[in-house]
């Protein structure tokens, strides 16, 4: 049987559902922490549950190269691995070969590259990218593609997206089917939607059990990338999940669910909290600021997290300032907590038709910018 999507209610384009997979369900929209090497940095799986995380995502680039797709296999796949006993969804390596990897050589079979870790010559293809996930035991794994650098012309975009579709199709052929386990399709085109339409219609005549908007987040800037939302997304079979890939900031979330996005993941939550910086319901703050040496208050009075339950923004000051582990545990916890509020906050919305209200908030809200401490304090 394959993953169960049920729509439960609709609010424009937007949407909330239950995404049920072989390790459990995804409440939608969903934010998919990314657990690059089988851990999302400076949290424990139990601190990431805690959150509200249902769903996380590792990188089969990562993966294969340390400790091994065959290792993690022989020791139970990564959820056992990693002690994650939910919903994970693995990239299908391509986006990482292309940024990471060097000597990178890409045919009509694959992609031959080396190892940026120690040199070592791997070949990533659909059918191994597929073998892998399996090995991984990825809930979702995607098909393999050419993320399309950003600008490319369109003559570029076009030979990169077929070359991807073509792979979607060995893709789809290498997968072994099994119950609660799903592949899902990667639109490409670049920023030119006749490209997206084309790609779309590919990937649907292929059958996914969901499908990916890709090759985004690369450069275009949050307007571009609303327009390709806008142009693709309606074409996108209404009853299969959509996941934006690698986006993004709360705001281009917002804005996306608005488009009917029901699936996230990104990096910035988790690697802004390594930086001192948080995200709130006031925009962004930056912990290392001079402002905050001796502000007692927490970063957010009405966060939920350990960060702002237990501690004051001096603290946190302090801990950024010296490079302290615990600095970037907390405010790490912070940030997926903050965003994992916003996910269900529009779940909320959606489900009692209220997301354009909300979304007029949350804008009004982000650009009053953060409340500064009284004199006194
Ligand atoms: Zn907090």
């Amino acid at each position: 049987m394959s993953p169960r999507f049920q729509v439960h209610a609709t609010d424009g384009l937007a949407r909330t559902g239950t995404l049920t997979l072989a390790h459990g369900e995804v409440q939608t929209p969903a934010f998919m922490p990314v657990g690059t090497a089988a851990t999302v940095k400076a949290m424990t799986p139990e601190a990431v549950r805690e959150t509200g995380a249902d769903i996380l995502l590792g990188n089969t680039y990562h993966l294969m190269l340390r400790p091994g797709a065959e290792r993690i296999g022989k020791l139970g796949g990564l959820h056992q691995f990693m002690n994650w006993q939910r919903p994970i969804l693995t990239d299908s390596g391509g986006f990482q070969v292309m940024s990471l990897a060097g000597l990178r050589k890409i045919s009509e079979q694959g992609v031959t590259f080396q190892s940026h870790v120690d040199g070592s010559r791997h070949e990533l293809t659909p059918e191994r990218s597929m073998e892998i996930q399996h090995l991984l035991d990825a809930d979702i794994t995607m098909a393999f593609d050419e993320c399309t650098p950003f600008p490319a012309t369109e003559e570029v975009a076009a030979a990169s997206m077929r070359l991807s579709m073509r792979w979607a199709a060995r893709s789809k052929n290498a997968f072994k089917e099994r119950a609660g386990y799903g592949l899902f399709g990667i639109v490409q085109g670049s920023i030119y939607s006749a490209l997206r339409s084309e790609s779309v219609a590919a990937l649907t005549a292929i059958d996914f059990h969901g499908y990916a908007v890709g090759g985004l987040a690369v450069g275009e800037g949050q307007e571009m990338m609303f327009a390709t939302l806008d142009a693709t997304v309606p074409q996108l079979p209404a009853a299969a999940p959509r996941y934006l890939m690698g986006v993004g900031k709360p705001d281009d979330i917002v804005g996306a669910v608005q488009r009917g996005i029901d699936m996230f993941d990104c990096v910035i939550p988790t690697r802004s909290g390594r930086n001192a910086q948080a995200f709130t319901r006031h925009g962004t703050v930056n912990l290392r600021n001079a402002r905050h040496a001796e502000d007692r208050r927490p970063l957010d009075a009405a966060c939920r997290c350990p960060a702002c339950r237990n501690y004051g923004r001096a603290y946190l000051h302090h801990l950024s300032k010296t490079g302290e582990i615990l600095g970037a545990m907390l405010l790490t916890w912070h940030n997926l907590t903050y965003y994992q509020d916003l996910m269900a906050e529009l779940r909320h919305a959606i489900a009692h038709g209220t997301l354009n209200g909300f979304a007029i908030e949350f804008r009004r809200l982000q650009a009053m910018g953060d409340v500064p401490a009284a004199p006194d304090a």
